[in-house]
């Protein structure tokens, strides 16, 4: 019996892992652009943060995390998401000197969810975190930086869809509120969501299951029940985005899975996706580094699906590029010997070169040199040494040309 992975964990495959680097290059080169600055944080952490961070009535910690004793019998967890390290992170090191910090991350999380196109149990995220700025512009600002990335990448059909979900004055009263309309049409929900109903009501908002949804088509939206100060964050931050050219929808019903959020919230979906649309998500959560023994700091961030981009883009075309690679023969023990001073120069040039080994001869070394993929064939043999060139084959039109030693390299370019 051969042993397979565990279901809901991937292998990226060569093939696939090109596309990959284009989104963390593209991340890294338009994130620090804005001046966020790259964090490494670990992938297990102390289970308390996450009960203490995600919130204890939340699908994560109620049924998918990765959590376990280790061998001294600490409660340990596979990271779900990276905010709750971000900010741990944050306290911890006293980050907070500075007036705004611009952190982003990338890495796996972890959910035990039901695999599906989409939907796994180790994922990726790329993640960006800004914390000690109150401004709305920073929502906007942030925001906007995700969009360019999309936009930088080649990314279509990204929607942008806005909420907010009050702050500790307002949201009680709401919650209060959706409650008694809950309660109204209680036999039409889940059973998840009833179950729910008295402790996050608002998770009955974004169920996906239909009764849920047409229950709670009626129901009254958040905006319409924000305290002063929250419903004019909330008008600036759109201003704020329209300033920027960036578009937004209003979605009353996008209340996100995490009990931390406060004010702003965001979604981005594309329909590519069916139902798993949602391709990154953040939002604003003013309370949570205080809620973690640090000082009160406002913050805003979001996270991106990296299976998800990556889906998207292949289905756009946009793949990342290898760079061409040639297979170098040789033919004979002298150009062998010639070869290896060449073939370091041609790679020192930027050149990526993979040596046909073996004594097989022309023929055999084309054969290989096709199987491998590659895009040029540079031949060695007796006349080629003589003469100090290699034969060059475009492996597709099948044009060759002799090129001199020193000109291989920038004639393959
Ligand atoms: P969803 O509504 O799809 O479950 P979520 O609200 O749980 O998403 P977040 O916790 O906000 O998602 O994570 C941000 C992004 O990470 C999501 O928008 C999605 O692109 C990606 N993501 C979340 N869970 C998974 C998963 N199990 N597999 C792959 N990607 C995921
Ligand atoms: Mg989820």
């Amino acid at each position: 019996m051969t042993i397979t992975a565990v279901k809901g964990f991937n292998d990226i495959l060569p093939g696939e892992s090109q596309v990959w680097r284009l989104i963390e290059e593209t991340a890294w080169r338009v994130f620090s652009s804005y001046g966020y600055a790259e964090i490494r944080l670990p992938i297990v952490e102390k289970t308390e943060l996450f009960l203490r961070s995600i919130g204890e009535t939340t699908d994560i910690v109620e049924k998918e995390m990765y959590s376990f004793a280790d061998r001294h019998g600490d409660g340990l967890t596979l990271r779900p998401e990276g905010t709750a390290s971000a900010v741990r992170a944050y306290i911890e090191h006293k980050l907070y000197a500075r007036p705004v910090t611009r952190l982003f991350y990338r890495g796996p999380m972890f959910r035990y969810e039901r695999p599906q196109k989409g939907r796994y149990r180790q994922f990726y995220q790329i993640g960006a975190e800004a914390l000690g700025e109150a401004h709305p512009r920073m929502d906007a600002e942030a925001i906007e930086m995700l969009m360019r990335f999309f936009g930088e990448l080649g990314l279509p059909g990204a929607v942008l869809n806005v909420n907010s979900l009050g702050c500790p004055e307002c949201r009680p009263v709401y919650k209060e509120r959706l409650i008694k309309f809950l309660d109204g049409v209680k036999d039409r929900l889940c059973e998840n969501c009833r179950r729910r109903l008295g402790t996050n009501p608002l998770r009955a908002l974004d169920c996906k299951g239909h009764g849920c949804i047409e229950a709670t088509g009626a129901a009254p939206p958040i905006t319409d029940a924000l305290c002063a100060g929250c419903k004019d964050h909330f008008d600036r931050v759109r201003s704020a985005l329209h300033e920027r050219g960036t578009e937004a929808a209003v979605n009353h019903r996008m209340v996100r899975g995490l009990d931390y959020y406060t004010k702003t919230t965001f979604e981005i979906t594309s329909t590519g996706l069916g139902a798993q649309n949602a391709v990154a998500a953040g939002g604003r959560y003013d309370g949570l580094v205080a809620d973690l023994g640090g000082p009160a700091t406002p913050c805003f961030g979001f996270a991106v699906g990296m299976e998800r981009l990556a889906l998207l883009l292949n289905e756009a075309g946009i793949k990342g590029e290898a760079p061409p690679m040639s297979a170098f023969i040789a033919l004979g023990g002298e150009a062998a010997k010639t070869g290896v001073g060449l073939v370091r120069r041609w790679r020192e040039a930027g050149v990526p070169v993979v040596e046909v080994l073996g004594d097989g001869g022309l023929k055999s070394g084309m054969k290989k040199a096709d199987r491998l993929g590659a895009a040029y064939a540079i031949i060695l043999g007796e006349d080629e040494l003589k003469a100090g060139v290699v034969t060059v084959k475009d492996m597709k039109t099948a044009e060759q040309r002799q090129v001199k030693w020193d000109e291989a390299a920038g004639h393959i370019k």
